[in-house]
């Protein structure tokens, strides 16, 4: 058999059939199931790579950045010429990964996983994984998958330590899905608390560490973020019974690993998301200005009613507009570049990095009403 054969057939998997819980049915039904990835940092880059690897059929990648220096101490798939291209996470993510497995169809999204849109990535999906460095969008997910009946591998990181958690909602408030029958199914006795009935509340914003404070060890985001894959992996290929229903610990400087018992995390019921219904993520609590974890910048999503349509903002058209201002660049994704005559907190220029859907990252100030106003004065409300 030739190579280019064996790449294109099942015979590459052969130390993962292997496993009495996988074997070839296992690795059929991974190769028809679909995996949402939303944030393709850290944990994202890891979950995408172990489940190409393994040979999942379908990757939707959703990410709104693009890969920087600080990027490559943790984020596997990316690499120097992803820095220096300025490539999108989410398109870097599908070139290496085509280059890794020919076989798994991979959707990149370059975009802000917002409520707006969130319903838009679940055509078709199995498995909804979190590769999230923020609480809001995670109670996003949450709400997507107790409304629509999905598994949802809740993971998140910081300094040393790490948390990972499986969640099978309670199907009493699911909706019928469209389209074909979901690859991975519970009974209501089988089903696991959800996000918020484990954690009720986010932490008010400035309390928790993040990234930028405490920093983060790469090794530890990839032993969360192998968690993760693990469990995808189990429930993709028919093994529920083997999945995770413990919150998972790990504290890689004291080397302690612990697992806490979540089953009576809220009783049946309580939850508002599970238990009454209420999906307050998805119906729009979240903001549209936030600050962005691990930089001195924030994001800027416009509202509805003012935003361009996907893809509807003329890049080149701004670029010309902005040409007077500063030293601006483009590429078929985006257009990014610093004013001369704006400085931040820092000293230093503020960067602008504008996406065709409207949204910006403005570099150089954590502080929302400057970023907006340096929005609503180069790029217009
Ligand atoms: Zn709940």
């Amino acid at each position: 058999m030739s190579e280019a054969d064996s790449l294109a057939n099942l015979d590459r998997y052969h130390r993962q059939t292997l496993l009495p819980g996988i074997g070839e049915a296992g690795q059929q039904r991974l190769r028809s199931a679909h995996g949402l990835v939303v944030g393709c940092g850290a944990l994202g880059t890891v979950i995408a790579d172990a489940l190409a690897r393994a040979g999942i059929g379908t990757l939707t990648i959703v990410d709104r950045d693009v890969v920087e220096a600080t990027n490559l101490q943790r984020q596997v798939l990316f690499d120097e010429r992803d820095v220096e291209n300025h490539v999108p996470k989410a398109e870097a993510a599908r070139n290496k990964l085509a280059r890794i497995n020919r076989q798994v169809t991979v959707h990149a999204r370059v975009e802000d996983f917002g409520h707006r849109h969130a319903e838009s990535f679940l055509d078709g999906v199995d498995v909804i994984l979190d590769g999230l460095d923020n609480f809001e969008t995670r109670y996003l997910l949450n709400d997507l998958a107790v409304k629509h009946g999905l598994p949802y591998v809740y993971g998140g990181a910081v300094a040393a330590t790490g948390v990972s958690l499986t969640v099978l909602p309670h199907p009493r408030h699911r909706v019928e899905r469209a389209g074909r029958e979901p690859a991975v199914t519970w009974s209501a006795e089988e089903a696991t608390p959800c996000l918020r009935c484990v954690f009720p509340e986010a932490p008010p914003p400035g309390t928790a560490p993040t990234c930028d404070t405490a920093g983060v060890l790469g090794p530890v985001v990839a032993m969360v973020a192998a968690h993760q894959a693990t469990q995808a992996l189990k429930l993709l290929t028919g093994n529920l019974d083997a999945v995770d229903r413990s919150l998972l610990s790990i504290d890689a400087w004291t080397n302690e690993v612990r697992r806490f018992d979540v089953s009576g995390a809220r009783d049946a019921g309580d939850c508002p998301c599970c238990g009454r219904g209420v999906f307050e993520s998805l119906a729009g609590g979240g903001s549209e200005t936030t600050s962005l974890c691990g930089r001195n910048a924030v994001q800027i999503t416009p509202a509805a009613s003012a935003a361009p349509s996907p893809s509807n903002l003329d890049l080149g058209e701004t670029a010309r507009r902005l040409e007077p201002h500063g030293s601006f660049t483009r590429n078929e994704y985006l257009l990014r570049g610093a004013f001369r005559a704006e400085m931040g907190s820092g000293g230093d220029p503020i960067e602008l990095t504008l996406f065709p859907d409207g949204r910006a990252i403005i570099k150089g100030t954590a502080e929302p009403e400057v970023a907006r106003s340096i929005y609503a004065r180069y790029v217009g409300a």
